[in-house]
């Protein structure tokens, strides 16, 4: 690729408009290789650039890919409702580049999720033809059975979501099934799916008898939450390669 103007990098990473981003650079704001560039119409090559804003230093990158560590107490949604968007999280560059979370996960759900500006990706990863395993650990009330494994296992009706009253029209019951199966503990179950419907995890262990009470995802594809992410913090993940697995 050709090298390009320093505002126009920082315009293209999320930090303003192109004048703006001009002024942080004019301003002395800027590093890059370790060194002041005040000059907005200097040029560099971006395969591999890293520069520093305000002390912080960023990765130049095509499309930004991130996981962050879902605290309970966040929406998912653009427009929260109740609680803060887990967009509240990221630094401002990451939500100025349009950055969305890949798939979604309660407000009382924690763990791993993903975020990126590549709308192609996030179809990918979402869709259930591409068959990326999601691991969720459930929490139930009650002491988990081989049969509802089973049940799990072979597919279950989900259960009508809480709060959305039948429609005037009958729907056909949605079938969900597991990929995975296991108990962990008594109460603790690990639960493989390749789809993400609303509720899924939940409606699902409510179709065999038992019920939800707290709701965490370690894994998203090949990616695991990293030990000493702490819940709220975020970090880049070099590649989408890194979620498919090769
Ligand atoms: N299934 C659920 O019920 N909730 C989530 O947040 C994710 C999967």
């Amino acid at each position: 690729p050709k090298p390009q103007r320093l505002d126009q990098i920082l315009f293209s990473q999320g930090f303003g408009t192109r004048r703006l981003c001009a002024g942080l650079i004019a301003h002395g704001e800027v590093k890059v290789g370790g060194e002041v560039v005040d000059e907005p119409w200097a040029e560099f090559d971006t395969a591999g650039l890293t520069f520093e804003v305000a002390g912080q230093v960023w990765p130049y990158v095509d499309k930004a890919l991130v996981l962050l560590h879902k605290p309970a107490g966040y929406e998912c949604s653009q427009k929260p409702k109740h609680h803060p968007s887990v967009m509240s999280l990221l630094p401002a560059p990451l939500r100025e580049r349009g950055v969305q979370p890949i798939g979604r996960l309660d407000e009382d759900t924690t763990g791993l999720l993903l975020l990126t500006d590549d709308g192609t990706l996030i179809h990918q990863l979402t869709s259930p033809k591409h068959h990326v395993p999601k691991v969720y650990e459930a929490r139930c009330k009650h002491p988990l059975t081989g049969a509802m494994v089973e049940q799990l296992l072979a597919g279950v009706e989900l259960k009508e979501p809480e709060g959305k009253t039948p429609g005037k029209f009958q729907r056909p019951p949605e079938v969900s099934k597991a990929e995975g199966a296991e108990i962990v503990d008594e109460t603790l179950l690990r639960l493989t799916l390749i789809e993400g419907k609303y509720h899924q995890v939940k409606r699902m262990v409510a179709a065999v008898g038992n019920r939800v009470e707290a709701l965490h995802r370690p894994q998203f594809g090949a990616l695991t939450l990293p030990a000493d992410l702490a819940p709220g913090q975020w970090r880049w993940v070099a590649s989408p390669a890194d979620v498919w697995g090769q």
